[in-house]
């Protein structure tokens, strides 16, 4: 059964989740006004997928079960299927303006769809079996699941094993009959708290020493021993403010936590790896390409901001413009080349041998390599465009206030035909994404998210098949090293 939004947000309401912000447990997360941003914005992912005009991109069809489900839920089949999911990240992008988080679990599914497949065939182990169970249990209930692969990490210059506390990469400490128990911790955990499970994975390659942190698995979200700590963001506290446009996006915004397993039990039925390091390696490949290729929400988020930076330049009466125009032309140029990058890491996909539908990995790497670059050149041009007032500007609560309120009618206005409130309200939604709550979303996420830059220029010189090229350029000139 798919659900609907308001569905959803009562399914949140049953979780018992220990969460906590600004040094207090949160009781009620979901009416928590710094974190019902980030509900709202998964819950659009539900709702969408019940109107018929974006039934084609939003859901899909099982491959389990036969039946409809929310494509956050599916396991691609196809190169259609990735390309539609491209489009579903943008799409959701320009109308969150947001880090909309149900990605990671949908990532999580396709790449231990993969991995569990390929263990069995090497191993003879059981794997595919208890994934497929609970991949129908998630696909069933129109779950929201939280994917888990970051580690504390530490020392860098040191492998888990090695480290002086060896719960900074997160690990099995006790394997018994019906279960393992995990202890560690997972950072920067993109939608969290509205999540209904969490699957956990490594996060590095590792070797044998490092067995015990070669482990995957599934949780509720609520099980006991797992503790969420929330993050901070800029300007995060403006969400306190009440009504105010001085958020910038009135209804949508993004969470990461802290997320801490304390001697967490994991039955059998739902762990995916333990033990098996070789394939800590692939898993994590695999999840990351999927993750990468999901940077096309970043494109959604471009959108608003052009969009944005085209109004205040209307507003401002600037938009004719020689200059103006040309930086609006820039924007959408490098906005859409992000798209082309996720359309084709998605068109170039493959199967594999578990039926799964991959991602060109070269090629899903080179758009999150561009992903880490272009919004900042958009955000700075929408910055120039936007002007100084941008960070300047006074509140709504003096724009309302009659002493102060008069004034800034008079000296804030733009062209006359556009009231002042206008022209601060978009200011505030350009601040929102080049500085504010959603830059987490737009900027450093886009920096750090699914890997750093290092990571994916790791891949593509992995990627590229140099010798090929080298080929090429010595047939042309007549080398022969025969
Ligand atoms: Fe999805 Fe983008 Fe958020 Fe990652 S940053 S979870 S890809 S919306
Ligand atoms: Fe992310």
């Amino acid at each position: 059964m798919m659900m609907m939004g308001s569905q959803y947000e009562e399914s949140l309401r049953k979780l018992d989740l220990t969460v906590y912000l600004f040094g207090e447990r949160v009781l009620n997360v979901v009416d928590h006004p710094m974190i019902r941003p980030s509900m709202n914005a998964v819950a659009l992912t539900y709702d969408l997928a019940h109107l018929p005009e974006y039934a084609e991109i939003m859901t899909a069809t099982s491959h389990l079960t036969g039946r409809a489900i929310n494509r956050f839920t599916h396991i691609h089949q196809s190169a259609e299927d990735l390309v539609k999911k491209s489009k579903m990240g943008r799409l959701l992008g320009s109308l969150t303006g947001c880090c909309f988080q149900r990605c990671v679990g949908m990532d999580a599914l396709n790449a231990l769809s993969i991995t569990t497949h390929d263990i069995d065939a090497r191993l003879g182990t059981d794997y595919n079996r208890r994934f497929l169970k609970y991949l129908e249990y998630v696909q069933e209930r129109d779950l929201t699941c939280d994917g888990a692969m970051t580690d504390p990490k530490g020392d860098r210059s040191l492998p888990p094993h090695a480290q002086a506390d060896p719960d900074l990469y997160l690990r099995v400490v006790e394997r018994g009959k019906d279960g393992i128990v995990v202890r560690g911790a997972k950072v920067h955990q993109t939608g969290a708290v509205n999540s209904h499970e969490i699957i956990v994975m490594p996060t590095v390659a590792m070797r044998e020493a490092d067995r015990d942190y070669a482990v995957a698995f599934a949780l509720p979200s609520d099980t006991r021993g797992i503790t969420y700590i929330i993050g901070r963001q800029s300007c995060d506290t403006r969400k306190l403010e009440g009504e105010t446009f001085d958020r910038g996006n009135l209804s949508f915004g993004g969470h990461e936590a802290l997320v801490i397993f304390d001697d967490v039990f994991v039955p059998w039925e739902r762990v995916f790896l333990c033990g098996e390091y070789e394939f800590a390696g692939p898993l994590v490949e695999q999840f990351a390409s999927y993750h990468r290729q999901s940077y096309a929400c970043k494109v959604g988020v471009g959108d608003v901001l052009i969009g944005a930076a085209q109004t205040a330049a209307e507003y401002n009466g600037i938009e004719k413009a020689a200059h103006i125009r040309d930086k609006i032309v820039e924007m959408n140029h490098l906005n859409e080349t992000l798209f082309c990058g996720c359309i084709a890491c998605a068109a170039e996909g493959h199967r594999e041998t578990s039926g799964t539908w991959m991602v060109d990995t070269l090629l899903a790497n080179v758009h999150k390599q561009n992903v880490t670059r272009f919004p900042y050149e958009i955000a700075r041009l929408a910055q120039d465009i936007a002007g100084g007032l941008l960070v300047t500007l006074p509140s709504e609560k003096d724009l309302k206030a009659p002493e102060t309120g008069r004034w800034l009618e008079k000296y804030c206005k733009g062209r006359t035909d556009v009231p002042t409130e206008h022209r601060m309200r978009i200011l505030r939604l350009i601040e929102n994404l080049t500085l504010g709550a959603a830059a987490v979303g737009y900027l450093t996420e886009s920096m750090h998210g699914a890997g750093s830059p290092q990571t994916q220029r790791v891949m593509i010189a992995r990627g590229v098949n140099m010798k090929a090229k080298q080929a090429a350029a010595k047939r042309l000139c007549g080398i022969s090293e025969e």
